[in-house]
Parts: C-alpha cells; sequence; structure tokens
C-alpha cells in the first residue's frame, strides 16, 4: 500500500498515553513562555526519547520535562485536541487515550484533578464535532503509588463514570505484581469498566506471566504490550484461546529494548502464532512518531497488505471499548 492509501485506511488506535503526546511546537511555545531558550539540539536531548535509553534517571528527568511544562487546564485541553487532530489526519476513527490523573497535578498548583479532567473532556468535545472520529477516555492507576492512593483514582474514576471507558494499571510490572490490585480492579470491573492492563513488557520471565495473571487475577479485557508473550508457550495458548487483544506498539517496545531494532520486532511473530495483534503509538510526542509511522514500519519491514492491516484493525475496531453505536457512527 501506497502512503496515501495506508493514511487513509480506517484505524483504531488503543493505546495512547495523553499526557506524552505534546506536539513539539507546543513544548517549543511552552519553553519561549517560561523565558528558555529554544535551541533544535538541547530540546531533541531534553525533551524526546527517540534511542534506547539505558539509564532509569534520564528517561524520567525527560518525562518530567514534560510534565513541568504542561502547566495549566487550557495546555491540555489543546494538547488533547491537537493529539486527537493529528490522529484524525491520518485516518484513526477510533481513538482511546488514557491518562494518570495524579501526573500532572502532582506538579502543578492550579490544576486540580477536576479541572484538568474537564479540560481533556473539551479537547476531546471539540475534536469529535471537528473530526470523524469517536474518542475514548481511560484512566490509569499506577502501580508504584500505594493501594490507598489508588484508591483514591479508582473513587475518581467511579465519579467520572459517564467519561471513562476502561481502567488501566501502569509502571513497573516486576517490581509490582498484580497480587496487591486485585480489590481494585474487582471493584473496577463490577462498577462496569473494562480493564486493560501494562504486562509482558519489561525483561525476565515474571513478565510473560504477568499476562496471564493480569487476565485471571485483574480481570483484564486487553493487555498492554504483551510483546514477551512469545517467551511462555502456557501463556501463548492461553492468551490464544481466548481470543485476547494485544496492545502491540512497535518502537515503544524498542526503545525500552524489547528488540534491538525497530525492524526485529516480534510483530509478525506473535500475530502468526495466532494472537489478535493491534499497532499503538504509546508515545507519539515524546518518542518523535505518529500512528503512520508505526504502519510503514510493518509494511516496510515485515511486509504487511491491506488485507492483513484490515484485519487488524478490525481487532482493534472490536476490541476497542467505546460502545458500538459510536463506533458505528464514524465507522459504518
Ligand atoms: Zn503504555
Amino acid at each position: 500500500m501506497h502512503d496515501d492509501a495506508l493514511r487513509a485506511l480506517p484505524k483504531v488506535e488503543l493505546h495512547c498515553h495523553l499526557e506524552l503526546t505534546a506536539r513539539h511546537d507546543l513544548l517549543k511555545a511552552l519553553l519561549k513562555a517560561k523565558g528558555h531558550s529554544v535551541d533544535e539540539a538541547a530540546f531533541r536531548r531534553d525533551f524526546l526519547i527517540t534511542e534506547p535509553v539505558e539509564d532509569l534517571p534520564t528517561l524520567l528527568n525527560i518525562f518530567l520535562g514534560h510534565r513541568d511544562l504542561l502547566d495549566s487546564p487550557e495546555v491540555v485541553e489543546r494538547m488533547t485536541y491537537e493529539c486527537c487532530a493529528d490522529m484524525s489526519a491520518n485516518g484513526v476513527r477510533l481513538l482511546e487515550l488514557r491518562y494518570a490523573p495524579s501526573f500532572l497535578c502532582d506538579a502543578h498548583a492550579g490544576m486540580t484533578p477536576d479541572n484538568m479532567h474537564a479540560a481533556v473532556m473539551r479537547g476531546v468535545q471539540r475534536a469529535e464535532q471537528d473530526f470523524p472520529m469517536a474518542v475514548g477516555l481511560l484512566c490509569i492507576l499506577q502501580r508504584i503509588k500505594t493501594v490507598e492512593e489508588n484508591r483514591y483514582w479508582l473513587d475518581f474514576a467511579i465519579e467520572k463514570k459517564e467519561d471513562f471507558l476502561a481502567i488501566d494499571l501502569a509502571d513497573n510490572e516486576l517490581a509490582y505484581g498484580p497480587e496487591t490490585f486485585v480489590p481494585l480492579f474487582d471493584r473496577a470491573k463490577s462498577e462496569g469498566f473494562a480493564v486493560t492492563i501494562h504486562a509482558g513488557e519489561a525483561e525476565g520471565p515474571q513478565a510473560a506471566r504477568n499476562i496471564r495473571n493480569s487476565i485471571e487475577l485483574l480481570h483484564a479485557d486487553r493487555i498492554g504490550h504483551g510483546v514477551r508473550i512469545l517467551e511462555d508457550l502456557d501463556v501463548l495458548e492461553f492468551v490464544r484461546e481466548r481470543g485476547t487483544v494485544l496492545e502491540l506498539c512497535p518502537t515503544s517496545n524498542w526503545l525500552s529494548q524489547v528488540c534491538p531494532t525497530r525492524e526485529a520486532h516480534p510483530f509478525r511473530q506473535i500475530m502468526d502464532a495466532g494472537i489478535r495483534t493491534t499497532v499503538n503509538t504509546d508515545d507519539p510526542g515524546i518518542m518523535n512518531i505518529d500512528i503512520m509511522d508505526e504502519y510503514r514500519l510493518l509494511r516496510d519491514a515485515m511486509g504487511f497488505t491491506e488485507a492483513e492491516f484490515k484485519q487488524i484493525n478490525q481487532w482493534g475496531r472490536d476490541a476497542c471499548f467505546i460502545p458500538e453505536a459510536r463506533k458505528a457512527a464514524v465507522w459504518p
């Protein structure tokens, strides 16, 4: 498929962290407004992740650099709207955005969880008016926070049940296994939320087991990443039989050193093993990619055909948590 046809193909994006999607011109404008000079080389070094990063402090500093700039509801609304606009320009009809309400609010006195959420909703609603797309929100709980803190954010999501489709769990999956979070996800499920869990991404034998444990213990309807699934045949068979969809994010998986190059990503092997796979960006702004980059990678490095792209997006459409009537309105 040529780029134009590939761009026009109706797409589903299921795994995108809203806080890390800011356009570079937005970040640069915010830097200027704070009186910083904007040198291109320094910007790339301080704000983008374009090569695998070995040390965690560097990575953390880049995340915090974004967080510190995204300091008001106006900025959050603009970032949300522009993220949707960029996705729509690349053919995304169904978009799920996820965010951790604690992440930005922890740093900015002028932003409360309520007014930040309202800003996200305004951005989404404007985008849905302007573009042929449906957008859904997911609330992220963080493994690094205590169960008590996460219970607070789950209550926050329950209070806004009209706006959130699902609950996610992110951060270090090896240090913080699924067991601790069982009561929270029992509650999330009984409140009617869908569930997706970051699992099977980190290095180590436990990561693949986490995929199955997240489904069995935390009611995961989908798995964020799950790219380590080929490392455990029992887990592979379990997920294949259930038809659980994996939210694969090729560039992100390369940057977190799952594979030595982007081209060596095991996307095709996972799909050929009978697993339902989808293509996602994870953190497009910070990783300097858009969804078309991921499709081009599959086309050019892995030989994906139009029929295969349609199959992937059909799985994505089926597994998307947005209600069917809203899906049908933008993708008959
Ligand atoms: Zn993620």
